[in-house]
């Protein structure tokens, strides 16, 4: 059996071994609950939380008392998108988002137009970009929220998030941005970049799985939203349940590293995803979806025309990549994403994205290159 190379870090990230050792202790030697007041074991645990919070909001350039620890992203969304909409009914019941997002977002926003929401679905072009001036006919006096996400998980589009914040603002309404594929990877300051609320997921980022966070701004303006998980008041009483303290030590670890060594492995993984695009589309049938300029420098979604991508991965089971279709029901669907971009089924169908890591190496690249030309040319011929 070949080695296997793991090119799908957009799903989920290893525990990055500091981040481990930095969590150990918490699971048995410093199991203290972080609410129990009363001894030194939650005093122990405690103060590991307020390190950890202070790491994640160095990260992002808020203040710890803005960063309320989640189960994940899809959490922090849920807890943003139905808070901020209960809350501000008085205001309005509108809300904009964009068909490239998340399902964590588009399910919960078709959630709450069933309770009588009004959601705007904005389009994006060819290259997974917004039109700054769609959003801007959108935003009626009745917006309570935008929401639009910073990377796109599926081709690593970004969008242009300052200017979107700036229009939003104009109007009154809250920017709330799911920013779970580029935390930790390019830098974010939600001062600078005007942003209200924002989800941030460990796993992405080579913490553990299970523990996010939800941003929430307190000043200019404070953004307030209703409770969805209640019982306790942990959290400033925004997400009740016991604080998983080991999770949360390893969250603050992963964002210390991030921070400090974010650009040497972007500048590293960028080379080698160039390295991997410039050589796949030596083929005649390849080219890659989304903008080239607006992009995590790690995610490359390419479509191989004429080839099935479960054909394709089916026949580099070595290679670990994620298809541009969800198999969630019997017939696999194109990817909502590349169908909003308006990809033809036939190319949506067989695109693959490949995301690289720091545990990427050159080698491995190289590999996956010999082997995707051979299979390509190799499925081609017989054909
Ligand atoms: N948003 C984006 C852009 C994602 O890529 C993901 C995970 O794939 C999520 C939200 C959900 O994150 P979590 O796994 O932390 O619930």
């Amino acid at each position: 059996m070949k080695p296997l190379i793991y090119l799908d870090y957009n799903s989920t990230t290893p525990v990055d071994k500091r981040v481990l050792e930095t969590m150990l202790p918490y699971f048995s030697e410093k199991f203290g609950n972080a609410n129990s007041r009363t001894h030194a074991f939650g005093w122990i645990a405690e103060d590991a939380v307020n390190t950890a919070r202070e790491q994640v909001a160095n990260l992002i350039n808020c203040t710890p008392q803005e960063i309320i620890f989640t189960s994940g992203s899809t959490e922090a969304i849920n807890l943003a998108i139905k808070g901020v909409w209960e809350l501000y009914q008085t205001k309005g019941n509108h809300i904009i988002t964009v068909n490239t997002e998340h399902k964590a977002v588009l399910d919960v926003c078709k959630s709450i137009e069933k309770k009588g929401a009004q959601v705007t679905y904005l389009s994006v072009n060819r290259e997974g970009l917004i039109d700054l001036q769609e959003l801007k006919n959108a935003l009626t006096p009745k917006t309570i929220m935008v929401a639009v996400m910073y990377a796109n998980n599926e081709t690593g589009v970004m969008q242009p998030i300052a200017k979107i914040a700036e229009l939003v603002h104009a109007n009154n309404s809250l920017f709330m941005c799911d920013a779970t594929q580029a935390t930790g990877k390019i830098p974010i300051d939600v001062e600078e970049e005007h942003i209200d609320i924002m989800c941030i997921s460990a796993h992405k980022m080579y913490g553990p799985k299970g523990i996010g966070a939800l941003y929430i701004r307190r000043k200019n303006p404070r953004v307030s939203m209703a409770t969805q998980i209640e019982g306790g008041g942990h959290e400033r009483g925004l997400r009740s349940g016991t604080l998983n303290v080991p999770g949360i030590v390893g969250f603050g670890k992963a964002c210390e590293i991030a921070q400090r060594e974010m650009w040497e492995d972007a500048a590293r993984i960028s080379k080698l995803r160039t390295k991997l695009e410039q050589h796949l589309c030596d083929l005649s049938n390849v080219f890659i979806n989304g903008s080239t300029r607006h992009r995590l420098f790690n995610t490359t979604n390419i479509s191989f025309q004429g080839i099935r991508s479960e054909k394709l991965i089916t026949k580099l089971p070595n290679i670990a990549v994620a298809m541009g279709s969800a198999c969630t029901s019997a017939i696999a669907e194109p990817s909502h994403v590349l169908k909003a971009m308006g990809l033809p089924h036939e190319d949506a169908y067989s695109s693959i994205r490949f995301s690289l890591g720091k545990y990427t190496t050159e080698t491995e690249i190289d590999s996956t290159i010999e082997l995707l030309l051979a299979t390509v040319k190799d499925l081609i011929d017989n054909s």
